[in-house]
């Protein structure tokens, strides 16, 4: 029973790691979740046997606290509002982190910590506080509870900056000599400020990457933390946390073509607005879901292509229904995934995962694009910047060289969207102006439901 909390300890770190390997593919990804769970269990059996925990009445309440909080917010927040759930989980877990870290410090006043633990209190504070704050900001954003436009003003990154130098010299002399009482406090307060600074010029379309890098600063704190406990789980669970979200962050910022720095000081969030009103007033063909139910029962190939439209409209399941019964009929089908389609990454993987459409059917980007050209009928769902033309050929658009799906290139092009509104970057789409482009106008639930009742009725191709 002593080292029974070394064994969890080092179970868990091994379940962590591997449930990190099987979320990496949909086919294992559920194993991935429950080992993830099973890990945490172990972390946190261990950590109540430890020695250190004296009562344990105090983490039973703080646990009935956090299971009041967290079970009604995962019920109440759809699917689409994912991220904000995510910023709002970073700012609980980097304010406990703070916390622990202050505790730490005050815990005996007449011996404050010194040396490396100091070094890595202090690392921890600052990053937990400044997370904190961040990510509450990154919530509000989202949630549109503050304004999601950047907020810039002359001299900003040099006033951040100041800020940032200011906290760091605090935390440098909370480290090499015994530091006046004023200066703690003020440095929490410098981090807690900096939090907020840092998420006001970057424009809310951004925050699912900017949350990324966040769970990345998270996991940074916590590994902090583990070093300031002498806590070896929680310096394995925190560098996998940093590493995983800092690695997210890059892939969602390749994915769309952006840079760290463009992101972070871009204000990209404002092209929407000036551009939106740009729609044009083209003429484009539109058909029905009779039309589209007979292209699509004759077609020999489809590559259906889901986007943030699919995920608001909860289509999913009318997509799986549409799939089955074109499958019934002899028609090849598969879907393209991109890896910045909806508004969180895994997104699409994750709606078409809960409507039972086998993994296999599942194509990333790289894999399927140079299959478009085979494809009798290319069927964009509720997706729209993700297919646009305009990322390979306009160098003037906002989203030029961001890797998009190859719609185009299908003999036909179906998209089902309830206007000619833009998507995301607010911009318009050229292929929806394109010769073999039918736009099918309404509700993508109510839209595909529509064609899968026309289906039955139609004689086998
Ligand atoms: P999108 O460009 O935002 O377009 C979504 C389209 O769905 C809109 O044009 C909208 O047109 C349509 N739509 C909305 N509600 C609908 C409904 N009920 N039924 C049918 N259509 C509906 O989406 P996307 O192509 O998936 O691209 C994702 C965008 O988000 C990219 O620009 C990406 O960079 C950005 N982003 C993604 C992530 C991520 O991690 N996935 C993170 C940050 C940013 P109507 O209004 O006309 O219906």
């Amino acid at each position: 029973m002593e080292n029974f909390w070394q064994y969890s300890y080092l179970f868990a770190a091994v379940t962590i790691i591997l449930s990190i390997k099987w979320l990496n593919s949909p086919a294992t990804a559920r194993r991935g979740v429950l080992a993830g769970e099973i890990g945490m269990l172990f972390a946190v059996a261990g950590t109540l046997v430890h020695f250190d925990v004296l009562t344990v009445w105090q983490i039973w309440v703080a646990f009935l606290i956090g299971t009041a909080i967290g079970v009604p917010l995962a019920y109440l927040m759809p699917m689409t509002a994912v991220p904000q759930l995510t910023a709002l989980s970073h700012a609980f877990g980097t304010f406990a982190a703070g916390l622990v870290g202050a505790a730490e410090y005050y815990k005996d006043l007449n011996n404050p910590p010194t040396g490396f633990t100091m070094v890595a209190l202090a690392v921890e504070v600052l990053l937990g506080f400044l997370t904190f704050t961040a990510s509450i900001m990154a919530f509000g954003k989202l949630q549109e509870l503050v304004p999601t436009r950047p907020v810039t003003y002359k001299g900003q990154n040099f006033v951040n900056l100041s800020l940032l130098v200011f906290a760091i010299v605090l935390g440098v002399w909370l480290c090499v000599a015994p530091a006046p009482f004023w200066v703690f406090p003020t440095f929490i307060g410098m981090a807690l400020i900096f939090g907020v600074l840092l998420i006001i010029p970057i424009g809310g379309g951004d925050m699912p990457t900017v949350i990324a890098l966040l769970n990345s600063y998270a996991g940074m704190s916590a590994a902090a933390m583990g070093f300031a406990l002498d806590n070896k789980m929680l310096i394995i669970a925190g560098a996998l946390n940093a590493a995983s979200g800092f690695i997210l962050s890059v892939i969602m910022c390749k994915a769309m073509n952006r840079s760290f720095t463009n992101v972070l000081f871009g204000a990209f969030g404002q092209v929407q607005a000036s551009t939106a009103a740009q729609a044009q007033h083209r003429p484009v063909h539109s058909a029905t879901a009779e039309d589209a139910a007979e292209i699509l029962a004759s077609a020999r190939k489809v590559i259906i292509v889901p986007g943030y439209g699919m995920a608001v409209a909860q289509a999913q399941h009318k997509v799986r229904e549409l799939s089955d019964q074109l499958t019934k009929r002899g028609v090849d089908v598969q879907f393209a995934i991109h890896p910045v389609a909806g508004r969180m990454p895994g997104h699409m993987n994750v709606l078409l995962a809960e409507a039972d459409i086998p993994y296999d059917r599942l194509h990333e980007m790289e894999e399927i694009n140079g299959e478009f050209s085979e494809a009798d009928v290319a069927l964009v769902i509720g997706a729209n910047d993700v297919v646009n033309p305009a990322a390979r050929t306009d160098t003037n658009s906002p989203i030029y060289g961001m890797p998009i799906l190859d719609v185009d290139k299908a003999h036909t092009v179906m998209v089902i969207k309830r206007s000619m509104n833009p998507g995301f970057a607010g911009i318009d789409n050229e292929l929806y102006y394109m010769d073999h482009t039918l736009m099918l106008f309404g509700d993508a639930k109510s839209f595909v439901g529509e064609i899968v009742k026309e289906l039955p009725a139609l004689v086998h191709a």
